[in-house]
């Protein structure tokens, strides 16, 4: 049992105790790091309480064919996660190697992110699926036609278009994944008690610790009586940031961090690549067309430019604001530079090629970084902490104009910046703007056509 996951034996051997003696907990909870395994240990459980034999690694049974694709209808899965590092690394994987395993590893990765927009989880509320419902319809489709079983050596045209063709699906897909909402949880509680009998339900959460209240709550009235058919696993790389009691009606499994040695023998033996990275973490993100990174340093200049042109003074920002204003002071791009800079290594956002179209939303992810990261080091000032509490609802607004209205995302960059620009000139010189009036306002009259 759990012959595939690397480098978390004692956790594995715990697991595999249980299930054999059958005493595994209703719910279970998986924390430690990021890329540590957890979800990997957390599929390869439901698999095993699945499974109608004794859950070899190759078992040939049907429900152990159908977790092997993450398509097990006793099998749910959500929660907040990025997944658009992973099928990059799983499309590199197949192109690279054309083999079964690395088809699996491709398909595995899709239906991870077409699990979070499983009609389950949305029954009733499908009207807030915006633009992602027909997404997954197409990346769904274009899954279909790969087939692991008749994959050689050389991958033919047919699967090469429904590789590329399901990649850029899924990166237009993968920012459009919610926390997990209330409507979800409730709805996830309906499935759970509808467990057929004598069969065992698994319920994945992500990033369990990322729920709003309403959600927690409801988790927790789940965890209060849990149905005896389904296992709940909740996943968490911040145990500090889970409701006291959540955490004290679930089992603890702790999960160590994999060094560099561990991280190469993963990507060794399930990636077949030899390079090394310092983190499993850095070698996915470093796949991504627009990396977190880069949209980060984007966002610094921008960022950086806005409180030098506003004249802020350096005190009182911390070191990391003072490094941003220095780095706009010796900089000769304008802000217009920086945006037609983010609009060329964005293509416009997606707008010149599909496989850019989660970009919007991970530079809008990279400004509330930046910010963050602003905050956390200025010393309680008190008009900074204003600036960025209008900003940050600002970049809220315009995510939901993008994703639920489908609002042009240059558009939408271009009035964030100007109203960013106002709030950090109107807060720098109070009365400079007589006129002041509300950015917020202009972002929400984006809204009307
Ligand atoms: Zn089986």
């Amino acid at each position: 049992m759990y012959e595939n996951i690397i480098g978390q034996d004692e956790v594995c051997k715990t697991l595999a105790g249980e299930i054999i003696r059958g005493s595994l907990p209703p719910a279970l909870l998986f924390s430690g790091p990021v890329a540590s395994g957890k979800l990997t240990t957390a599929l390869e459980t439901a698999r095993l309480l699945s499974c109608r034999e004794k859950g070899a690694w190759n078992c040939a049974c049907p429900d152990c064919a159908m977790h092997r694709r993450l398509g097990h209808p006793d099998l749910l899965l959500f929660g907040a996660r990025s997944l658009p590092e992973e099928i990059s690394v799983a499309k590199e994987f197949i192109f690279r190697n054309p083999c079964q395993a690395s088809a699996y590893f491709f398909l595995r990765s899709l239906a991870k992110l077409s699990a979070r927009f499983n009609p389950a989880l949305w029954t009733s509320e499908e009207s807030r699926l915006g633009k992602a419902a027909a997404l997954v319809e197409s990346m769904n489709e274009a899954a279909d036609r790969i087939d692991p079983a008749t994959i050689g050596s050389k991958l033919d045209s047919e699967t090469v278009k429904a590789v590329e063709s399901a990649y850029t699906d899924a990166l237009a897909l993968g920012p459009l994944v919610p926390e997990a909402p209330v409507f979800m949880l409730r709805n996830m509680r309906i499935w759970a008690q509808l467990a057929p009998m004598g069969k065992r339900r698994t319920v994945i959460i992500e990033n369990a610790d990322k729920m709003q209240d309403s959600a927690r709550n409801a988790m927790l009235k789940i965890l209060e009586e849990p149905p005896d058919t389904v296992r709940f696993i909740l996943l968490t790389s911040r145990r500090a940031s889970m409701l006291a009691t959540v955490l004290s009606r679930a089992r603890l499994y702790s999960f160590s961090p994999r060094d560099e040695k561990t991280s190469a023998l993963v990507l060794q033996r399930v990636l077949k690549t030899d390079e090394r990275a310092e983190s499993l973490t850095a070698f996915y993100e470093s796949r991504l067309p627009f990396s977190p990174g880069q949209a980060r340093v984007l966002a610094e200049k921008l960022i950086g430019k806005i409180l030098f042109d506003a004249g802020w003074e350096k005190e009182g920002l911390g070191e990391y604001g003072q490094s941003l204003i220095d780095l706009a002071a010796d900089s000769s791009q304008d802000m217009d530079g920086i945006l037609i800079d983010v609009s060329q290594q964005t293509k416009g956002f997606g707008a010149r090629d599909k496989a850019l179209a989660g970009s919007f939303i991970r530079f809008l992810r990279a400004l509330t970084v930046v910010f963050t990261s602003l905050l956390q080091e200025s010393m309680g000032n008190k008009i900074l902490l204003t600036m960025i509490d209008r900003c940050s609802t600002l970049i809220r607004d315009a995510a939901i104009q993008y994703s639920s209205y489908n609002r042009n995302p240059e558009f939408l960059s271009r009035l964030l910046v100007a109203s960013f620009k106002e709030h950090s000139v109107d807060l720098k010189n109070p009365g400079f703007h007589p006129e002041f009036s509300d950015s917020r306002g202009a972002i929400e009259g984006a809204q009307r056509p």
